[in-house]
């Protein structure tokens, strides 16, 4: 048995809902731009005829559940939140059809995407990496991972609150790129593996939050997802 010098990372995993086992979370996967109002709000509208898709990635360390109370960020003054549908992948697969995506989809979440939209706007227009805006500690969260074996979710109202007032209010039925779409073009990049998680995009009306705030969201017939949001921690 391997001796460590100090202890490896802990398994990150979600409830199942359920079951008493738990879904251990192998990658975090983030489909950019995946509305047509929200590319638009961002001053970045798509066309689909002439683009494809694109990702990134956050460490599964940013990983926290629905129900969590998390520090303010540092170094941001406009932490924005996300709403999107969660893709959880329960079978391996690379370069998947579209016609066998079903097949690779364990069952679904409610997950925020949450963003340093200050940071994330720099980066984008100095074309540097994403990663200071959007792979931020305590900043992927999901709610239980709810089994819907081989299901298309292809609907179904999305929508967030902040304090109780409406903020993004949209249907899942206006992805730019379907979950059968994503799933197929991000195998051609990545070994898709059972654990991975697919955040699929959001939809209009992103904005801040400040310290005190709680977010409450849902995809309906799918699942609630909940953060409360404390000040910004002093710990070094
Ligand atoms: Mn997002």
């Amino acid at each position: 048995m391997a001796v460590y010098v100090f202890p490896p990372p802990p398994v990150f995993s979600l409830p199942i809902k359920g079951i008493g086992a738990r879904f251990a979370v192998q990658r975090l996967f983030f489909v950019g731009r995946n509305y047509h109002a929200h590319a638009q709000e961002m001053g970045k509208p798509v066309d689909k005829s002439t683009e494809r898709p694109f990702y990134f990635t956050k460490a599964t360390q940013t990983l926290v559940q629905s129900g969590a109370n998390v520090p303010y960020p540092p170094e941001t003054q406009n932490y924005h939140f996300e709403m999107e549908l969660v893709v959880a992948i329960g079978k391996a697969g690379f370069r998947i059809s579209q016609e066998n995506a079903p097949e690779h989809i364990y069952g679904y979440a409610a997950g925020l995407d949450m963003t340093r939209r200050d940071l994330q706007l720099v980066a984008r227009d100095k074309g540097r990496p994403w990663d200071l805006g959007k792979d931020i500690e305590h900043g992927s969260v999901c709610s239980e991972i709810v089994p819907m074996p081989e299901q298309i979710i292809d609907h179904g109202a999305i929508a967030l609150e902040v304090n109780g007032q409406t903020k993004q209010s949209s249907d899942v039925n206006k992805l730019i790129w379907n979950v059968r779409e994503i799933i197929s073009d991000l195998s051609l990049f990545y070994h898709l593996q059972p654990g991975d998680l697919i955040y699929t995009g959001t939809p209009e009306g992103v904005g801040p939050v400040v310290p005190g705030d709680r977010i409450t969201g849902r995809v309906e017939g799918v699942a609630e997802v909940a953060l409360g949001i404390s000040s910004a921690s002093d710990k070094r």
